[in-house]
């Protein structure tokens, strides 16, 4: 039997693990045993993209039982339907709304992101779940080449073209319209470290830095600046 406490450096998952009960733990046992004790009670329900560069906890300064976080490719939310399939990221809207009555709902897109690339550029042929997936994104896209300013535009209008989604779910245009939900889009540019916040009134993205929220979701049909309707 070899040592349990000797690992090889190549398992630094495992030393991760370790370091995380020996010291980041001890710090914070009474913060997570009264979570424990009195249940988790997040006020914002966090849709972002899986990408390893987005990190919520870091963007919003949140800690242990502050945000209930949904993460899949490119940050999407399917059309709200009733057709009792395996959806995990509507599952965990209904959820997060209906049990946890979360106050706010972020749908947070950021820059560089693969998602919106593969959307333009085409997935693997064996892909067929995420060609299927990015077609959530289809109503976003361009008629441009891909270039970093469409793809930018592009990134911000998927952003909004959730927000909108969103307010197709029943539980979700309720809340919303009783004042007691928000919703926010955010565009986190990871180069600058700022993210950028949807303002409905604006019709246009504004640096956190700048802002005067931190976002307001669509309430109308957004119009951008040429005039065009996103979506109505
Ligand atoms: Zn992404």
């Amino acid at each position: 039997m070899s040592d349990p406490a000797v690992v090889t450096a190549a398992d630094d998952l495992l030393l991760r693990l370790r370091h995380f009960r020996s010291d980041y733990f001890p710090r914070h046992q009474q913060r997570f045993q009264d979570l424990v004790a009195e249940g988790q009670h997040p006020k914002t329900l966090f849709i972002g993209c899986s990408d390893s560069r987005l990190v919520p906890y870091l963007l919003t300064g949140a800690g242990p039982g502050e945000l209930f976080i949904v993460r899949n490719v490119g940050a999407l939310i399917p059309p709200y339907d009733q057709s009792h399939g395996l959806h995990g990221t509507m599952a965990a809207i209904e959820f997060a709304v209906l049990s946890l009555h979360v106050e706010r709902i972020v749908v947070c897109g950021h820059s560089h992101c693969g998602a919106i690339r593969t959307a333009y550029e085409g997935a693997p042929a064996e892909a067929v779940a995420l060609t299927a997936w990015l077609k959530l994104i289809d109503e976003a896209l361009l008629p441009v080449q891909p270039c970093a300013e469409s793809m930018r535009r592009t990134e911000q209008r998927a952003v909004v073209l959730q927000l909108e989604r969103l307010m197709g779910y029943p539980m979700v245009r309720r809340e919303v319209e009783a004042g007691a939900l928000t919703l926010h889009g955010w565009h986190y540019v990871i180069e600058d470290g700022e993210v950028h916040v949807f303002d409905a009134q604006q019709g246009d993205f504004i640096a956190a830095s700048l802002a005067s929220n931190s976002g307001t979701g669509p309430y109308a049909p957004y119009v951008e600046h040429d005039g065009q309707i996103l979506v109505d």
